[in-house]
């Protein structure tokens, strides 16, 4: 299939926000360029939301939850509405992969892997909106008492910019199939593929007011929404540092909220391990969406005795890297922004006053636009336990090498940052792996595999400053829920 530039692009740009099905004009009547990574030139512009907008937009959820056509259906008709937007998305495969692919600069084989996942996650949350059911609690004589999950009302979701259809699906679909009505607010960095998609929810047949889109920058529609008071619960997927105030937010509303964060993902590669498994998979899990992964597996932790060997064939693999255009799919694309490729240089700048060893370095692909925010894939070894590299989260194409001698010290290390996202162990001792599986802080961990989060159906979420709360899964449908006792005396 030939990749073609979407007109789409432009057709979209600065309608405005999505709320009640329909476009609106925004209050500040002003918009967000839209900028193509890979290329560094400005392709089309989003609406700027602000404080009236999100407002318009949460009253027209309430609206929506509090006796409008949404709050009338049965969870078997709320599954087959997800079901028939996920089937649309897949309809619409090209269009939205190019969008995503121009919007992020992602690869085009990545981009229609985000399309099927996020209508994989309306599939999937589409069958289980009629599978949740409560239980009958065993009491006193005379009573009878059932717990029973019910809706929590107006559910605000704010989602990052490196996987924005993917983010859209995730949050939406169990709030959705829960029967919350929904604002979305997307990233201002990449968003044009999630409000395509708020417009095939309103012609699969969504009632106005249950899919609601603020487009806008983040310290303006995005705080707007998590101050909001008439939101029941937020769900964000970003920054620690947001996370915080977006908690904050919320604990002076008095409401509940999940925090997906940032991590510094470790695998743990013993020397008893099945190297030609493992190594791909250890630098496509840094290497996949140019390390702007939440789950990136961003360390690798190495026994000593393997150390060389796995140095010179990671080497390999990554002098081999090319960055370049979607359309070209090559191993990786640039990264989201220019402030983002600034920042990742100043953690590479520190590596060069550290001397720290470069092991493998990638390259430009030859059609790479000289203006395109493209980051080296580079992995760094051996990485001092307490260097940045070796801590801090960088989300860029960075991978940090560190040896260790033995479980205990790959255990101190794994667990030897402030985040707890995701783990990956590589043995084929197999107490070993559910011994330290066990013992990692984390909220999921992978042996001899890494899923870079995950399929839909495991939950996913993290520990520490990695963030709280369960997404995906069915997991998540409890999230997006409360449960309500009921007890009434019949003797
Ligand atoms: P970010 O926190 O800057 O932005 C995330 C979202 O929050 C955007 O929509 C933004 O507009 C909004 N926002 C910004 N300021 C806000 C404010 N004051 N109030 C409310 N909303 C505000 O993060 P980012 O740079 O877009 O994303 C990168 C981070 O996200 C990384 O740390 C990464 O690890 C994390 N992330 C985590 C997961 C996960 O599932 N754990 C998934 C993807 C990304």
């Amino acid at each position: 299939m030939n990749f073609v530039y979407p007109r789409a692009a432009e057709i979209l740009a600065a309608k405005g926000a999505f709320i009640n099905n329909e476009w609106v004009p925004v209050s500040t009547g002003r918009t967000v360029p839209v900028v193509a990574p890979a290329e560094g030139v400005i392709f089309a512009e989003i609406a700027a939301a602000g404080p009236d907008d999100v407002d318009r937009a949460v009253k027209a959820a309430r609206a929506a939850y509090d006796g409008g056509p949404w709050s009338q259906l049965s969870p078997i008709e709320r599954g087959r509405l997800l079901q028939r937007l996920g089937r649309l998305i897949l309809e619409n495969i090209e269009e939205l992969a190019a969008l995503e692919a121009r919007d992020c600069g992602k690869p085009m084989r990545l981009a229609r892997g985000d399309v099927e996942a996020i209508a994989r996650y309306f599939e999937y949350y589409g069958g289980a909106a009629d599978k949740v059911h409560g239980e009958q609690i065993p009491f006193l004589n005379g009573y009878y008492v059932t717990g029973e999950r019910e809706a929590l009302g107006v559910t605000a979701h704010i989602t990052p910019w490196n996987y924005p259809l993917q983010m859209m699906g995730r949050t939406l679909g169990p709030a959705l199939a829960m029967g919350n009505a929904t604002v979305l607010k997307p990233a201002e960095d990449a968003c044009l593929a999630p409000l395509r998609v708020a417009e095939l929810a309103a012609e699969a047949g969504f009632p106005p007011g249950a899919i609601n889109v603020v487009p806008g920058l983040g310290h303006e529609a995005g705080a707007a929404l998590s101050e909001h008071p008439g939101v029941d619960f937020i769900a964000f997927t970003g920054s620690p540092q947001v996370g915080v105030m977006v908690q904050t937010a919320a604990a002076r509303n008095h409401i509940g909220c999940v925090l997906e964060l940032g991590g510094k993902s470790p695998q743990i590669i013993f020397e008893d391990a099945d190297l030609e498994t493992a190594i791909p998979v250890v630098v496509a899990a840094i290497v996949q969406n140019s390390g702007q992964t939440c789950s990136a597996g961003a360390r690798v932790l190495i026994q000593a005795s393997i150390w060389d060997k796995v140095a010179a064939e990671l080497a390999k693999r990554f002098n081999g890297l090319k960055a370049g255009l979607p359309k070209d799919n090559p191993d990786l694309g640039p990264v989201i922004n220019a402030k983002q490729k600034r920042r990742i240089e100043a953690f590479l700048e520190r590596a060069r006053t550290d001397n720290i060893p470069v092991i493998g370095q990638g390259s430009l692909h030859e059609k790479a636009p000289a203006d395109g925010f493209y980051v080296l894939p580079t992995v760094y070894g051996p990485v001092p336990r307490d260097n940045v590299l070796a801590c801090e989260e960088i989300f860029g194409p960075i991978l940090a090498a560190t040896p260790f001698e033995d479980e205990a010290e790959a255990l101190e290390l794994a667990n030897g940052t402030e985040y707890g996202l995701v783990a990956g162990i590589w043995t084929t001792d197999a107490k070993r792996a559910v011994r330290l599986a066990r013992k990692v802080r984390a909220g999921q961990v992978y042996i001899n595999a890494y899923g870079a989060g995950g399929g839909i159906e495991l939950p996913f979420g993290g520990v520490k400053k990695s963030g709280h709360g369960r997404e995906k899964g069915f997991e998540a449908l409890y999230e997006f829920s409360a449960l309500k006792t009921i007890v009434m005396k019949h003797d």
